[in-house]
């Protein structure tokens, strides 16, 4: 299996640049996801490895290889879009071996190699089929086949399950998950949902504004985020955010704001070294850090506005002077909408970020 690396690589449209210096060095046999919100640049980076966007400046290398003069076809890559169009009059089978055809590849290895992909996708009994006598999950499943049966080592897919509805999505993520521990293929995959990203990722590279925040493992970037923008943009239901100021009191770190005071656990107050006066910064708290019972850490007393039931979960949009606070807890906690009630926070779970720059202390 190949590896990528990616030096650098700048994308200028005119004079627009939009992406500005993406470094990233990619393992053998891994599935990097490329994660972030609407028109951040992920779809243009993969395009650019894919050959099908010119390299502004930066290099793109494939085995040590600069590829980025390389036509698409040169490259040893397929590509799975968004917006996937199968040949309406042909049958599964046919979709699928299209491109080795046009290859001119003997008839026994593209019969060959289309039974066995079609055995990794579930679609053996459908290979004669036209894609109208398909369900949205199944044409999705050839449109991976077409990509597959190219036997590259390299497999790229920008957001190809964001055409399909809530619940077949998920359905195809886990699909995907489960047929990606049987193919020894180089993964990138694009997305802008971070739970597809988490369930899916080897590596999560989660991309702001033409830029890399912050790339690692699903539990690296969860526990250990680099910023507000990337504590805030893994989990679900979202951190929540408080601004508060930092303050000493004692030999002790506390921090503070509207409605709340909580002490940091010596272990961050050490992190986050001495404060001189007040710091202006924001608490960073997630809805699964607070906990109906009090005594499970530092109290808050939050007003609870909506409990949301959601079976064995309830999430509680509760408030904290005048700011938001999501709060997840076990229904059987039976905790009333209009009341007001002390929770207890684990602050060893709880991250301050600077008040300007956002970046974590
Ligand atoms: P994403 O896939 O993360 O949603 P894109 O990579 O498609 O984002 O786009 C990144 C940025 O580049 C956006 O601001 C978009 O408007 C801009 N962009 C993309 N394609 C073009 C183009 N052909 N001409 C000019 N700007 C473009
Ligand atoms: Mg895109």
């Amino acid at each position: 299996m190949p590896t990528i690396q990616l030096d650098r690589l700048v994308k200028r449209y005119g004079n627009v640049e939009v992406l500005h210096g993406i470094n990233l060095d990619m393992d053998d046999n891994e599935f990097t996801v490329f994660v972030g919100p609407s028109g951040c640049g992920k779809s243009t980076t993969l395009r650019m490895i894919a050959g099908l966007e010119d390299v502004s400046d930066g290099e793109i290398y494939v085995d040590g290889k600069p590829v980025s003069h390389l036509e698409p076809k040169d490259r040893d890559l397929a590509m799975v879009f968004q917006d996937y169009a199968l040949y309406p009059h042909m049958n599964v089978a046919r979709n699928m071996s299209f491109a080795l055809r046009l290859a001119k590849r003997p008839a026994d290895e593209i019969d060959r190699k289309v039974r066995d992909v079609a055995e990794i996708l579930g679609l053996t009994d459908y290979l004669h089929r036209r894609p109208g006598e398909l369900s949205g999950g199944q044409r999705q499943r050839v449109a991976m086949g077409r990509a597959m049966v190219r036997d590259t080592g390299i497999f790229l897919l920008d957001e190809p399950l964001s055409n399909l509805d809530a619940k077949l999505r998920a359905r195809m993520r886990t699909e995907l998950a489960e047929m990606r521990a049987r193919i020894n293929k180089n993964f990138i995959y694009v997305t802008h949902d971070q739970v597809e990203a988490m369930t899916l990722g080897d590596r999560i590279v989660v991309m702001s504004g033409g830029h890399i925040q912050q790339q690692g493992s699903p539990e690296e970037l969860f526990t250990n985020p680099v910023n507000q923008f990337v504590a805030g943009f893994i989990g679900s239901p979202a951190m929540n955010f408080l601004d508060g100021d930092l303050v000493e009191e004692n030999g002790v770190l506390i921090v503070q704001g509207d409605g709340y005071s909580l002490p940091m656990p010596a272990e961050s107050a050490a992190r986050i070294g001495k404060v001189a006066g007040r710091r202006a910064v924001r608490l960073g708290m997630r809805p699964s850090s607070v906990f109906a019972d009090p005594a499970v850490g530092a109290p808050i007393e939050l007003e609870i506005v909506v409990a949301e039931y959601l079976g064995a979960q309830s999430v509680l949009v509760t408030r904290c002077g005048q700011t938001e606070v999501l709060v997840e807890v076990p229904s059987t906690a039976r905790l009333q909408a209009g009341t007001s009630h002390r929770f207890g926070v684990r602050t060893e779970e709880i991250m301050i970020f600077d008040g300007q720059s956002g970046h974590r202390l």
